[in-house]
């Protein structure tokens, strides 16, 4: 059986190798992950407390209104209850607009690099897709991506803070681009890594929900809340929308045990906050460790830093996992000489600059 042709295109999503493996190929008994961007803190200890105490009856459909979540959501964001759309993942999120909104003849206009499932699922619903490469430094070229809308565009996908670069768009580029962009556009802004962000970085996007019905703010639980292991991410737009994309989605799309955890995890901020401090402690040493040996990195308001290597990607990230640290190679996020470095706890980050020093080093003595 042949799938649709695109799918000829295609190919599944291909994970990193799990710890377990690596470890038994190398011999190692300890692997730190810092390739997808996850919490090294782990999670809220309350959803702990909570989930310990009793669990959901997994025997009963989940809430597909995901309610108390929704409440939760809208009481801290002020907006409306339906406002909102759930997702398992924001991954969900995004297959849902694609589903909803594209078809052949349709295009999106997205940056490059960016997260690759914009891209993936605009293909397999038949719609062309419009890259605008990100400048020097990683920031979206919102000019040239407004020029590349036409009558046809449906969706335009902004990644602020981008992954893989780390750019935040500007709050003013931000406003400027939403006063310019076509009503018949759907902006999709995806702030996967909000709560990593600058407060004096944030844009401010919900606030300007009402003047923007084509506007659709995207958030996880999956990156500084550390739930990624439940799948739940969500979608704030006009009721419009939501309306939609409730059609497409699945009646049961998250599960009881990912919304429960989603609604203490939102209650303890304090955990967000610690966070956020911790990171931002491991960003900056871990900056003036790579301008020591002058490996250059993109600016970041994220948990990752993508940091130009003297080598190709791959040849830093296969030294690396050979002395058990996984990072993403740029080679295979279309940034070639790169690594994309998730920044995990300040005890194993002085760990790896160890390594990276070393493997500096010695590269200076090959020249
Ligand atoms: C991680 C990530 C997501 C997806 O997260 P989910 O786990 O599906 O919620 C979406 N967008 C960007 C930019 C990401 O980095």
């Amino acid at each position: 059986m042949e799938g649709k042709p695109i799918l000829n295109q295609l190919s599944p999503y291909k994970q990193g190798k799990q710890t377990k493996e690596i470890q038994e190929e190398f011999g190692l008994n300890h692997i730190v992950k810092l390739a997808s961007n996850e919490n090294p803190y782990g999670y809220s200890e309350q959803v702990k407390d909570v989930l310990s105490d009793g669990l959901p009856e997994f025997n009963i459909y989940p809430d597909g209104y995901t309610g108390e979540v929704r409440m939760a959501l809208s009481d801290k964001l002020n907006i409306q209850p339906n406002q909102l759309i759930f997702g398992s993942g924001t991954e969900e999120v995004i297959q849902l607009l694609c589903r909803s909104f594209l078809q052949p003849g349709s295009n999106v206009v997205m940056a490059a690099p960016t997260f690759p499932q914009y891209k993936h699922y605009a293909l397999i619903e038949g719609a062309t897709v419009r890259e605008i490469p990100t400048d020097e430094h990683g920031y979206h070229d919102l000019d040239r991506m407004l020029e590349a809308i036409d009558e046809s565009t449906k969706i335009v996908w902004l990644c602020s803070p981008n992954n893989p670069t780390g750019a935040v768009i500007p709050k003013d580029d931000f406003l400027s681009f939403m006063s310019k962009c076509p009503k018949h556009v759907l902006v999709a802004f995806d702030e996967a890594y909000y709560e990593y962000m600058d407060k004096e970085a944030d844009p401010d996007a919900l606030s300007h929900m009402d003047n923007y019905e084509n506007l659709i703010t995207m958030r996880t639980f999956s990156k500084a809340y550390g739930l990624a292991g439940l799948r739940i991410g969500y979608g704030i737009s006009s009721s419009d929308i939501i309306t939609t994309l409730d059609k497409v989605r699945g009646p049961f799309n998250t599960t009881s045990i990912a919304q429960k955890a989603a609604v203490i995890a939102l209650g303890d901020q304090a955990f967000i906050e610690n966070t956020y401090e911790k990171n931002k402690t491991v960003k900056a040493s871990f900056e003036t460790f790579l301008d020591r040996i002058k490996w250059p990195y993109y600016d970041s308001e994220t948990n990752f830093l993508l940091v130009s290597t003297p080598v190709s990607g791959m040849e830093v990230f296969q030294y690396l996992i050979e002395n058990g640290f996984i990072v993403r190679p740029g080679e295979l996020l279309g940034i070639p000489n790169t690594v994309r470095i998730s920044l995990g706890t300040e005890e194993d980050m002085k760990e790896l600059q160890q390594l990276l020093l070393k493997f500096h080093e010695e590269k200076a003595k090959v020249q």
